[in-house]
This record gives C-alpha cells, structure tokens and sequence, in this order.
C-alpha cells in the first residue's frame, strides 16, 4: 500500500512540474488531476466484497487503414467517445485495475456500478484519445504497456506515459516483445515478465500490480512465473466479468470496431446478467 500512496505521490509532484513548464510536451497543459481516491474508514464496504467488475479491452482507437492486419483491433474515435458517454449516462465509473483490487481484497468501496478501461500494447491513440475523452469524464484508464512500444514510432514514449500517470492512469506490464510466453523457455519467460515490470517501475516511479498475458496465452509455468514476480493479477483475453477467484486469468469484454455504442452497450448489458 506504502508504494501504491508514493506512486500517486509521485505522479502528483510530476504533474505539478509538467504544468510548470515542459513546453516540448504541450498536452501536459490541459491534463487535470484526477479526485483523491476515497480513503478509509469512512469507504469500507460491510458484508461481502466480491461482485465481479467488467474490465473493458481495447486496443488502437482510429480508423483502420486500407489493408490494416487486425482491423477488428481498432475503434473508432467517436465511436469510443460515445462508448464513455453511454457509461457516463448509465451511472458507470472508471476506476483503476489497483481500485478494484483494493474493493476486493480489503473491501474499500468503489464507486457505483465500477468498469475498468484497459488498452492493450501501448498504441499512441490511447493518448491522443483515449486519454482525451476519459479526462472529460475525470476517469482513469489502464495502459497494458508492452515495454518495446515506448521506441516505437506509432507506439507510446516514455514522456506520454508520464503524462498518463500524472493523469491517474495504472501502468501495467504486457511484457518486453509481446511474445507467445507458452513457447518461452524459463530464462525468457523469466526476462519477459519480470523485466518488463521491473522496466515500467524504475522508469516510471510506479507500482506495476497487474500482467496482461500477450494474445491470452498463458499456461501453468506463465501463471507461476507471473506470481513469482510480484504480480497481485492479471488479464487475459477470455470473456465474462472478472472476479477475484481468478485474480490470475482475469476475464475481460472485448470491444471491436463493429460494436458502435449498441453493441457496446448490449455486451455491458449481457455481461451483468
Ligand atoms: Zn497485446
């Protein structure tokens, strides 16, 4: 917990130097903190605190290209801003994956109807949108950063994830080279999962709670490795809500470019029962 306060700690020092001057980065100008998350006592749920949370997953938010490989991958812009604007209308709150964890584990509250806002891989769009419209909403979201990405020219550098963690964004680790880590042997699983939680921290001065599993691929040796490296969870690309019996193959909604808002809304909708 110690870790988790000096992060936000941090992100908050950072901000208040980004807003101080950093003109060659001038999106940190219009980023707002996010509100102090609600402490204890007066936040702890009585009863039972185990109600599965939906962990929405996406990708590049943009219009595929003519020919794109995986064009299910993207969403488009405005279709994701009415995607967060349905949720808003519905009563929906992004959190953090770390909030979640904390609702389960020690009970403190969540807000209503709690969704989490995840993006695989580390694609610039998560920023130049993603970011943009969650901040409208004052909402969180949750960066899956495959650490090569950080070098990559439509990817994430380091200075943009700064501003997601000012902007009260979780970083978590989705390995070095996104590889299937069911083929690895020990040593490069070891490498892929360890190192990348090790970069993100030391890079960003912040805790790196939760692995996402590249393309859902996972076995026993991943999953065990992914405890041993201090993992509280991870994610994985298999359907339904997540629940904290499976705090390590965490099950996710996927959103593609058919869904729209209608889609979106009836996957919500199905998910919940
Ligand atoms: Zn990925």
């Amino acid at each position: 917990m110690f870790r988790r306060r000096s992060g936000r700690a941090l992100a908050a020092i950072a901000l208040l130097v980004g807003l101080a001057g950093f003109s060659s980065a001038p999106a940190a100008a219009r980023i707002r903190p996010i509100p102090p998350t609600p402490q204890p006592p007066h936040s702890i749920v009585r009863g039972p605190h185990d109600e599965g949370v939906p962990l929405l997953m996406y990708h590049v938010l943009n219009v595929p290209p003519p020919g794109a490989p995986f064009p299910e991958l993207y969403v488009r812009p405005s279709d994701f801003a009415g995607q967060m604007a349905w949720l808003a209308r519905h009563g929906y709150h992004a959190v953090t994956l770390d909030r979640v964890y904390d609702y389960w584990s020690r009970g403190w509250a969540l807000p209503r109807r709690p969704v989490v806002v995840t993006f695989d891989d580390g694609y610039l769009t998560d920023y130049t949108v993603g970011m943009r419209v969650l901040l409208r909403h004052h909402w969180p979201g949750v960066l899956n950063l495959e650490v090569r990405n950080m070098r990559s020219p439509t990817g994430m550098p380091a200075w943009r994830v700064r501003n997601l963690v000012a902007a009260g964004w979780e970083i978590d680790a989705h390995t070095i080279t996104h590889p299937d880590l069911t083929t690895l042997g020990a040593a490069q699983l070891w490498h892929e999962v360890d190192g990348s939680r090790r970069i993100i921290s030391r890079e960003f001065q912040v805790p790196v709670d939760f692995f996402c599993y590249p393309d859902g691929r996972y076995d026993a040796a991943v999953i065990a490795a992914v405890k041993r490296a201090g993992y509280v969870g991870a994610t994985t690309t298999n359907y339904g809500l997540a629940r904290p019996n499976g705090l390590f193959t965490l099950d996710r909604i996927r959103i593609d470019g058919t869904d729209g808002v209608a889609g979106f809304a009836s996957k919500l909708d199905d998910v919940r029962g």
